[in-house]
């Protein structure tokens, strides 16, 4: 079974005032995570990742370069290539009305999500997000995720006619079901939609009436191992983790989340240990394994469900 290790790498201001003066030290916590503890953000999880022979696809949002400089955009790409880890494309339009030059003409507010925009807008937005990763020296992108998993119908047939063929954007558990793509069915498999090679979200029942997605803060090593063992059992195509480049950092981005570091680090082992099971990879060169009919969500059992529950109490009061 594929497994794709994906890291969504982008940097917030926490807020919208006073950018320019909070940027560097928002680039500094968002990439490279510096705590008293040393650094947990990209370079330490390349490093992880490496340690147990695995690559990461690491999604990095370009649209932030407008407002602060081709620079960041620079070092942040060079890190993951000289990393020897893929480079693809996630895109926050949030960012779009920031740029000292706008990307669509008239764009004065902030639209957070890219299905709010036309179909020729979001070609125009994606095309602009290539134009960046080019200049910091990546043209061979063959895969996209939408920021916060907000994409519709409309971006596959964007990315579509950009000539991008996979999309890893579809989400179960959050825009997928009123994206317009394949109405009426629940991706969880990988399924070709408006002629670009759809990945979505590996997601979940946790016992609760809730779908979850397999994100590294959401979801215990204990559940994610028993997904990942019940998805190769079930002869499953592909399992799409979710990671952020500040994912192993607390809210305040000032510590190491110790549970997350421990879980990240304990996935990493496990994949490294199954990979006669778990082929860890990203889209490059990758022949897309489809499926015809859609499986429905993975199930975790609930005693698993009570034991996360109980340890993100722990966090939240003790991390
Ligand atoms: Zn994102």
């Amino acid at each position: 079974m594929d497994v794709f290790l994906t890291v969504d790498v982008e940097i917030w201001c926490r807020g919208w005032t006073d950018l320019d003066s909070k940027f560097p030290d928002a680039f500094r916590r968002y990439i490279y995570g510096p705590t008293d503890r040393g650094d947990f953000g990209l370079p330490y999880q390349m490093r992880v990742l490496d340690e147990h022979g695995l690559k990461g696809v690491f999604f990095i949002e370009p649209l932030f370069s407008l407002r602060f400089g081709q620079t960041a955009l620079d070092e942040i790409v060079g890190l993951v290539r000289e990393g020897g880890h893929e480079v693809q494309l996630h895109l926050h339009t949030e960012w779009a009305d920031e740029a000292h030059h706008p990307v669509l003409p008239g764009l004065t507010t902030k639209r957070q999500h890219l299905r709010y925009f036309s179909r020729d807008d979001q070609v125009t937005l994606i095309e602009k997000g290539l134009e960046l990763m080019q200049r910091a020296g990546i043209s061979d992108i063959n895969a996209f995720r939408a920021g916060s998993f907000a994409f519709n119908r409309d971006t596959l047939l964007a990315l579509a006619q950009i000539g991008i063929p996979f999309d890893s954007s579809y989400n179960a558990a959050m825009f997928g079901p009123d994206s317009g793509v394949m109405p009426g069915l629940c991706l969880v498999e990988p399924m070709d939609c408006d002629d670009v090679h759809e990945y979505p979200m590996t997601v979940y029942r946790d016992g609760t009436a809730t779908l979850r997605h397999a994100q590294l803060t959401a979801c215990s090593f204990a559940e994610m191992q028993g997904l990942l063992w019940q998805a190769l059992e079930q002869g499953r195509r592909s399992f799409v983790i979710l990671s952020h480049g500040f994912e192993l950092l607390n809210l305040q981005k000032d510590r190491p989340d110790p549970v997350v570091v421990d879980r990240f680090n304990r996935l990493c082992a496990f994949l490294g240990r199954n990979r006669d099971s778990f082929q860890v990879r990203g889209f490059k060169g990758l022949v897309p394994k489809l499926v015809s009919d859609q499986p429905g969500p993975l199930q975790s059992p609930m005693y698993r469900t009570a034991t996360r529950v109980l340890s993100q109490a722990y966090r939240r009061r003790f991390g």
